[in-house]
C-alpha cells in the first residue's frame, strides 16, 4: 500500500470536518469548526451558507497546508463530500450568493403547506416515485418557500439565475469556483422531486411543488468525477470522485455492499439503513425507501428508519434528572443492577417514529416499585435503546423481506458495552464496531478512493472491512421475550393515552 491520502469532507448540522485518511482507513489528520444554528421563529432552523462554505474551505486549507508526517506534503489523490441531507440552498449563479439562509432539513416551516398536500391526496403518488412521506423533512417545500418569499426569486429562478442545491451541491460548486452545477443521486433522492424509480428528476413532482427545472443540479453516480478544486480556491487543483448524503455514507463506510446487510448509528437520534438490493421496494410500516448509492450507473436501493431520541435519552438523564455526570457512567450505573427490575423507560420525548408514528406521544417512565432505585432508570434508558432498533428492524425485515444476522453499529453510544451487548441480546443478532470509527466520512473517502484507483472496487472494500469489536447474544429466548413484551407493554400505554 502506497502513502497516498483521500481528504474526506463531511458536513454535518453541528459541525464541518475535513478528515485525512490513508488507503488503510487511519485518520491522519482532522479538522473541525462548529457551525451555527438559527432559529428566527418556532419551527424555523437556518444556518449561514457562507459559513458553512467558509468553515469547509478553512477545515480543508489546514490540512492540505499542514503536512502530517505520513503524508510527506503530496495532496491528497482525491476529495469526498459527505453531508447533512435536505438542507436546501439557493444562489445566484453569476456571483455565487446565496440568496436566502440555508434551510435546514429539521425546519418545519412548510408543515401547512405539507398538510394540505396531503389532504388533497398527493401522498401516494409522492411515496410511489420518491420513496419519501410528505414532510416539510425533504428540500421540495424549502425550495418553493425560498422561491416565494425572497422578493423576485420565482421570476429569476424561472430565467435560470439562481441555482438550487444541498449542501453538496453548493459545496461542488465553491470548491470548483463556480464550473459545475451537479449533486449525486442519494442527495437527489431526500429533495423529494427526484424520482428513484425512473432516475430523473420527476416533472409531475416538480410541477405538484412548483420548482422551476432550470435552478436543477445534475444527478450524478456516487462514484464519477464531479469536478476539481479550482487552483483560485484551494490551491491546487484535487479531483472530487465521491459524494453522498451522511446516512448513505455511512452505510457504504460500513461496508454494507450486499442486500440484508444493515447498519445504525446511534448518535442523538439513531438512523437505520438496510440495503435492499437493485429492486425499489414501497414500506408498508411508514419507513422510508431511498437511494443507497448508485455504482457504474446500477442502482442500489435502501430502507431507512429512524428513532427519534437515541443517546438524547442519555443527555436528559444527566442534564434533565442529575443522574450523573458524563454519559459515559451510564454503563456502570446500569451494571450495578441485575435487571431493570420491570422498568421501562420509552423515550417518546418527540413522539413515537416507526412502527408506531405517533408524532404526539409523550416520554413515560413505567413499572416503579419503592425497590426501584436510579440505576434501574439508567438500565431502562439504556435498554430502550435494543427494543426501539427490535421495533425497526422488525418493520425492515417484514418491508425489505431481508433478515439480517449481523447489524454493523457506530455513533456515540456504542462506546457502551452494555448498550451494545444488549443490542446482541435483543435483536439475536451479532452486532459489529467498525476498525474505522469515522464511519460516515470514510464512506466518503471510500467513493472518492474508488474513482482515484486506490481501491479497485467497492467489493474490494467490502472485502477489506474489518470488525474491531464483535458482540453476539447471550440471552435465552424466553428472556429475551419476556423483556420485550414489557416494552411492548409499556408502548401500548403510551399509544392508548
Ligand atoms: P451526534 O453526532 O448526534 O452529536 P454522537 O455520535 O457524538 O452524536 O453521540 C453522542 C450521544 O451519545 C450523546 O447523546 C451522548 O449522550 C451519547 N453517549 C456518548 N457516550 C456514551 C456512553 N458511553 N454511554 C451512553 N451514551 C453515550
Amino acid at each position: 500500500m502506497g502513502s497516498q491520502t483521500i481528504l474526506a469532507i463531511d458536513q454535518g448540522t453541528t459541525s464541518s470536518r475535513a478528515i485525512l485518511f490513508s488507503q488503510m482507513g487511519e485518520v491522519l489528520s482532522v479538522e473541525q469548526k462548529e457551525l451555527e444554528l438559527f432559529f428566527p421563529h418556532k419551527g424555523w432552523v437556518e444556518q449561514n451558507p457562507e459559513a458553512i462554505w467558509n468553515d469547509v474551505l478553512e477545515c480543508c486549507t489546514q490540512i492540505i497546508k499542514l503536512p502530517t508526517q505520513s503524508t510527506a506534503l503530496q495532496s491528497p489523490v482525491a476529495i469526498g463530500i459527505t453531508n447533512q441531507r435536505e438542507t436546501t440552498i439557493v444562489w445566484d449563479r453569476k456571483t455565487g450568493k446565496p440568496i436566502y439562509n440555508a434551510i435546514v432539513w429539521q425546519d418545519r416551516r412548510t408543515a401547512e403547506k405539507c398538510n394540505s398536500l396531503k389532504e388533497q391526496g398527493h401522498e401516494p403518488t409522492v411515496t410511489s416515485k420518491t420513496g419519501l412521506l410528505l414532510d416539510p423533512y425533504f428540500s421540495a417545500t424549502k425550495i418553493a418557500w425560498i422561491l416565494d418569499n425572497v422578493s423576485g426569486a420565482r421570476a429569476r429562478a424561472e430565467s435560470g439565475e439562481l441555482a438550487f442545491g444541498t449542501v453538496d451541491s453548493y459545496l461542488l460548486w465553491k470548491l470548483t469556483d463556480g464550473e459545475v452545477h451537479a449533486t449525486d443521486v442519494t442527495n437527489a433522492s431526500r429533495t423529494m422531486l427526484y424520482n428513484i424509480v425512473d432516475q430523473k428528476w420527476d416533472e409531475e413532482l416538480l410541477t405538484l411543488f412548483n420548482i422551476p427545472t432550470a435552478v436543477l443540479p445534475e444527478v450524478k453516480d456516487n462514484i464519477t468525477l464531479f469536478g476539481s478544486t479550482s487552483k483560485n480556491v484551494l490551491g491546487v487543483e484535487v479531483p472530487i470522485g465521491g459524494m453522498a448524503g451522511d446516512q448513505q455514507a455511512a452505510l457504504i463506510g460500513q461496508g454494507c455492499f450486499s442486500p440484508g446487510m444493515a447498519k445504525s448509528t446511534y448518535g442523538t437520534g439513531c438512523f437505520a439503513l438496510m440495503n435492499i438490493g437493485q429492486t425499489f421496494k414501497q414500506s408498508k410500516n411508514r419507513l422510508l425507501t431511498t437511494i443507497a448509492y448508485r455504482i457504474n450507473g446500477e442502482m442500489t436501493y435502501a430502507i431507512e428508519g429512524s428513532i427519534f431520541v437515541a443517546g438524547a435519552a442519555i443527555q436528559w438523564l444527566r442534564d434533565g434528572l442529575g443522574l450523573f455526570d458524563d454519559a459515559s457512567e451510564s454503563e456502570a450505573i446500569a451494571n450495578s443492577v441485575t435487571d431493570n427490575n420491570e422498568v421501562y423507560f420509552v423515550p417518546a420525548f418527540t413522539g413515537l417514529g416507526a412502527p408506531y408514528w405517533r408524532p404526539d406521544a409523550k416520554a413515560l417512565i413505567m413499572g416503579l416499585s419503592r425497590e426501584s432505585n436510579r440505576a434501574h432508570i439508567v438500565r431502562a434508558a439504556l435498554e430502550a435503546q435494543a427494543y426501539q432498533t427490535l421495533d425497526l428492524m422488525e418493520s425492515m425485515e417484514i418491508d425489505s423481506g431481508y433478515r439480517s444476522e449481523i447489524l454493523r453499529v457506530d455513533g456515540g453510544l456504542v462506546a457502551n458495552e452494555f448498550v451494545c451487548q444488549f443490542l446482541a441480546d435483543m435483536l439475536n443478532v451479532t452486532i459489529e464496531l467498525p476498525k474505522v470509527t469515522e464511519t460516515t466520512a470514510w464512506g466518503a473517502a471510500v467513493l472518492a478512493g474508488v474513482h482515484a484507483g486506490l481501491f479497485r472496487n467497492i467489493e474490494d472494500v467490502a472485502d477489506a472491512w474489518v470488525a474491531h469489536q464483535c458482540y453476539w447474544p447471550k440471552l435465552s429466548e424466553a428472556e429475551r421475550q419476556r423483556l420485550y413484551s414489557g416494552w411492548k407493554r409499556a408502548v401500548g400505554m403510551l399509544i392508548k393515552q
